[in-house]
């Protein structure tokens, strides 16, 4: 059975009605600007220390980030006031014209890239996709080199996330104090909850950030939360988050251009999978590139990924051993074709002519075996009969 690994970001979480967060949008988000221009003219040295000096400010912060749909409206205001704030290279006016084109940045989906040319899960929770070269085209990498933004996509007709498109930094992360805002008013598309033993902390699924809340500071935006199992979320997804913030911890004041796309089938409203892209700016790739595909899978469960519902399956793979195991009482071990997913005897004669890269292991129960059918597995007609 893979490795679990448990989210550090998960908290526990408290309910916020949705009426009482638009009731007071419109005051977080004029204190914000107030609070956003006091706090953005500090000594750099002076922020850090917010956690005793500055408590006011971190609630003020916090308030308006939880405000879901004042995401949008406070990275515009940011944007603005870094405009006038920090010089980069380029002059304010600059600044402020590509933040403008970031609003209206229509082709927010990476070019090139098919769910069809992606192998079904087999147990490895990610493929490098494109040569691991992500999909930037020379425009995106152009406007990353001018600084730092935050673009989430429109939710689509089915409401839907779309992407998150960032060029990240320590300006986009959040202070090292602040922790994680209650994300648990948002519902996102394939959201059905269920709990299984075999999952870690039981609840299969997650509200995953496509953006991760330590890179962007993101908090309860519907743009950047999609129904994430909490292998993807908490193990497949953070591993390479994990590359892009250590990144960024190493390399003072350098960048990372980063895109996160679900995936989905056709009208299906849960993701497939992830893409996630990543390229470092200052040093054009050479300190950071990754482009790749995480499944939106959880071992032992499958998913009606048109709804989001889920059911125990008992099936694991063992990537290590490169063993499918299922979760049996007395396990026996067979062969496993995995070109034709034909279960046999480990010493029968066509197993023997099935070649070392499709040949496997297979470890379970023959009283499964209708459980094995349904998963899409076949015994073989001679020697299990
Ligand atoms: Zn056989």
């Amino acid at each position: 059975m893979a490795k679990q690994v448990k989210n550090p970001n998960y908290k526990g979480k408290k309910k916020i009605s949705l009426q009482n967060i638009k009731k007071y949008l419109y005051v977080a988000a004029v204190v914000f600007i107030v609070a956003y221009y006091l706090l953005g003219n500090l000594p750099d040295q002076q922020a850090e220390q917010g956690e005793t000096g500055n408590t006011q400010f971190q609630s003020v912060l916090t308030d308006t980030v939880s405000a879901g749909e004042g995401i949008e409206l406070e990275y515009e205001l940011a944007g603005s006031s870094q405009a006038n704030m920090t010089d980069k290279g380029g002059n304010a006016t600059d600044r402020s014209d590509w933040l403008v084109s970031v609003k209206s940045y229509k082709d927010v989906m990476p070019q090139g890239f098919s769910l069809e040319s992606i192998p079904e899960y087999n147990g490895a929770k990610y493929v490098p996709v494109n040569g691991n070269v992500p999909y930037f085209t020379e425009n995106e990498k152009k406007l990353a080199r001018q600084g730092y933004f935050e673009y989430y996509g429109d939710l689509d007709s089915y409401g839907r996330c779309t992407v998150a498109f960032d060029c990240l930094g320590r300006e986009t992360m959040p202070p090292s104090n602040q922790k994680r805002g209650d994300i648990s008013s948002i519902h996102p598309t394939g959201w059905k909850q269920a709990r299984y033993d075999c999952v870690d902390s039981e609840t299969v699924m997650t509200r995953a950030h496509l953006a991760g809340y330590i890179l962007s500071a993101e908090n309860a935006n519907e743009k950047n939360l999609v129904t994430g199992t909490r292998y993807m979320n908490s193990d497949s997804m953070l591993e390479f988050e994990n590359e892009v913030r250590y990144y960024i911890y190493d390399n003072s004041g350098k960048h990372v251009l980063y895109r996160v796309t679900p995936i989905y089938k056709g009208s299906e409203l849960m993701p497939r999978g992830i893409l996630m892209e990543a390229r470092s700016v200052e040093d054009s790739g050479f300190g950071l590139q990754y482009c790749v595909y995480v499944y939106n899978v959880q071992p032992g469960i499958e998913f009606d990924y048109s709804t989001g519902r889920s059911q125990y399956t008992g099936i694991f793979f063992d990537t290590d051993s490169d063993t499918v195991i299922t979760d049996d009482i007395s396990l026996s071990s067979y062969g496993l074709d995995k070109a034709t997913n034909t279960i046999h005897s480990p010493f029968c004669s066509k197993f023997a002519e099935v070649s070392a890269e499709n040949r496997t292991g297979f470890a379970g129960d023959t009283e499964m075996q209708s459980q094995w059918a349904k998963m899409g597995y076949t015994l073989c007609s001679e020697c299990l009969k």
